[in-house]
């Protein structure tokens, strides 16, 4: 993780931290994420973030709607893995980004306590991560 994630990373925990946000954390984000900030503000905005977590262990997976379609949905680990397409192509291919919208939004609906949390079995999470 370079400089920017690094940045990042303190934003988000000053966050988690007061469950809420600044208008300077914002611009730190949109400086640092661009088009993409906005587009996960605006998921965040819709209860777009979803936080699956297996019972017992705890483990869990966020879901995250896409923007243009609410059918789409996209598992997601905000710090290293988003099953969408930009994902791959943007971040892992061509290395032009740090993360992809469903990342940011994961990341924001969570630092601001604003996830749908959903309680599954360990075993529906571990079929959910097996179609990955
Ligand atoms: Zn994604």
């Amino acid at each position: 993780m370079g400089a920017p994630g690094l940045v990042a990373e303190t934003v988000w925990n000053k966050m988690e931290s007061t469950r809420s946000v600044t208008e300077d954390q914002l611009s730190i984000l949109h400086f640092l994420f661009g088009k993409n900030m906005e587009r996960a503000t605006r998921i965040v905005d819709q209860r777009g973030v979803k936080r699956i977590s297996g019972e017992p262990s705890g483990r869990f997976v966020f879901q995250v709607v896409g923007e243009s379609r609410r059918l789409e949905e996209y598992l997601c680990f905000p710090e290293r893995y988003c099953a969408c397409y930009s994902f791959f192509y943007d971040i892992v291919s061509r290395g032009d980004q740090l993360f992809c919208k469903h990342q940011l939004a994961a990341r924001l609906g969570a630092a601001l306590g604003v996830c749908i949390n959903v309680k599954v079995s360990d075993e529906q999470l571990a079929e959910l991560l097996a179609k990955l």
